[in-house]
């Protein structure tokens, strides 16, 4: 998702840098390349017209700033924008002051509503939350038993009419759900709705009634992000027809262009409050448009990288961490530590799609090398330091080189090779970071 675009901002956006200052016409032409990317990526033409107006407007009017040059102005305008097209600030669930909350799913078929169902409950049990799945979808033959599935998944119990009534009725299965959650104390309620192939009058109907039995706290739309430019139309049309309090992007792993996203939340003026992106239980997570903005940007999504190691470390240390980077004070014990988060973190592949566009290549070539067992002998290595040296590598001089190798088992070249390593690394992160400007000594702007 968003490859294509991001490629394009990029280098648009690197071809300014260098330059010391920026004429109407640098402008100009900025604001063309950047326009034809957006709708190469299937942006809605409304919208792209807003976004190339304001960023046009704001670059040219923008004054001089100390703390930036030209291109990281134009940057961190085009960013900001991009924020605000996202819908700014990340929007929570808004939940019930008196439990049980009702969250209703509408959307097309085959939208992921159901998928979703499972996802949202899973990550509202890891929050502490006793949720409810309703099966008010009984349109589609498979559906009420599909929802089952992925309840039991979810560890979290589905309420579902019984079998043998005929088709039943969904606004009745959905109020008596939302009844039976408040009897046995389920604190959320998620109701799955039937889609349609295609909007209809019939569907539209139907949801409003079970919004109406219910009275949701939060009506999501579910929208593929895959279906393009006619996600615009379908969110208008479940907007007029049910209304909605947020949208909800499915299938962002896909390799779409990505113009649903950019589009949705400007059109409908509802925000956009999950992404999924697989097919998992876990693939899924709150939407942060700064934390988006910076990904298409081909700034990487450091943030979600820092929030991961988070988890395996604390924050403070974290934060420490992401500092030494920028300004290049990283030593080797961090560098272990970074490489052994980052094992825990999850598959490789998924963490290199998180790192900034422009030195990614250098950078995940050097990461690629790293294997389990690699990082098992680099771990015996760095434990056969003292902590003098690895906090202060440059005193690792031929003897201490010997002495190392000796001491943890492996061959003299293979020392100076972590060593080496380890200082072109750092060079490269401090780099990366210092790139547009972010990180270490240049922190006004951020
Ligand atoms: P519903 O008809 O709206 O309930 O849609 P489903 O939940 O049944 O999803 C339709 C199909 O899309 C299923 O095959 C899902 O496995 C798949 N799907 C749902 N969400 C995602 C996603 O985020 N990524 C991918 N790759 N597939 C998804």
């Amino acid at each position: 998702m968003f490859d294509t675009l991001s490629e394009r901002l990029t280098a648009t956006l690197r071809d300014l840098r260098g330059k010391g200052r920026l004429s109407d016409a640098d402008i100009d032409a900025t604001a063309r390349e950047i326009r034809i990317a957006l709708l190469e990526a299937d942006v809605a033409l409304p919208v792209v017209r807003t976004f190339i107006a304001k960023v046009k407007e704001r670059a040219k009017g923008a004054e001089v700033s100390g703390a930036l040059n030209p291109a990281q102005q134009v940057v961190k305008i085009v960013n900001e924008e991009l924020i605000g097209v996202l819908g700014g600030e990340t929007r929570r669930l808004a939940l019930a002051k008196e439990p049980p909350s009702v969250i209703m799913l509408a959307g097309l078929q085959g939208s992921g509503k159901t998928t979703l169902a499972g996802k949202l409950a899973f990550w509202l049990r890891n929050q502490g939350h006793t949720p409810l799945l309703v099966a008010a979808d009984l349109q589609r033959p498979n559906a009420v038993n599909q929802l089952q599935i992925v309840g039991e998944r979810a560890g979290v119990t589905t309420f579902a009419p019984e079998p043998g009534n005929g088709v039943g009725d969904p606004v009745d299965v959905a109020r008596r759900g939302v009844q039976h959650a408040r009897d046995k104390m389920y604190d959320i309620v998620i109701v799955d709705t039937a889609g349609r192939l295609g909007v209809d009058e019939e569907l539209m109907r139907q949801a409003a009634d079970i919004r109406d039995a219910t009275r949701p706290d939060e009506t999501l739309f579910v929208v593929d992000a895959m279906i393009g430019q006619d996600a615009v139309a379908t969110a208008e049309a479940f907007r007029d027809g049910v209304g909605f309090t947020g949208v909800v992007l499915t299938k962002l792993d896909g390799d779409a262009r990505g113009g649903a996203a950019l589009s949705v939340r400007e059109v409908t003026g509802q925000p956009i409050l999950f992404a999924s992106n697989g097919e998992k239980l876990a693939d899924f997570d709150v939407f942060h448009p700064d934390r988006m903005a910076s990904r298409i940007l081909g700034m990487g999504d450091l943030l979600t990288l820092i929030e991961q190691a988070e988890q395996v470390f604390d924050a403070e240390q974290s934060a420490a961490t992401a500092q030494k980077i920028g300004t290049g004070e990283l030593t080797l014990e961090d560098f272990l530590e970074q490489m052994l988060a980052i094992r825990k973190m999850g598959p490789i592949g998924n963490i290199l799609g998180m790192l900034p566009g422009a030195n990614a290549g250098q950078m995940k070539d050097a990461l690629a090398q790293v294997d389990d067992k690699s990082l098992d002998r680099l771990q015996a290595i760095i434990r056969g330091m003292t902590p003098a040296e690895r906090s202060d590598p440059k005193i690792i001089n031929g003897s201490r080189r010997l002495r190392i190798a000796n001491g943890s088992g492996v061959t003299v070249t293979e020392v100076n090779d972590l060593v080496n390593r380890f200082f072109e690394a750092r060079k490269m992160m401090k780099q990366m970071a210092g790139q547009f400007g972010f990180g270490g000594g240049t922190r006004r702007q951020s």
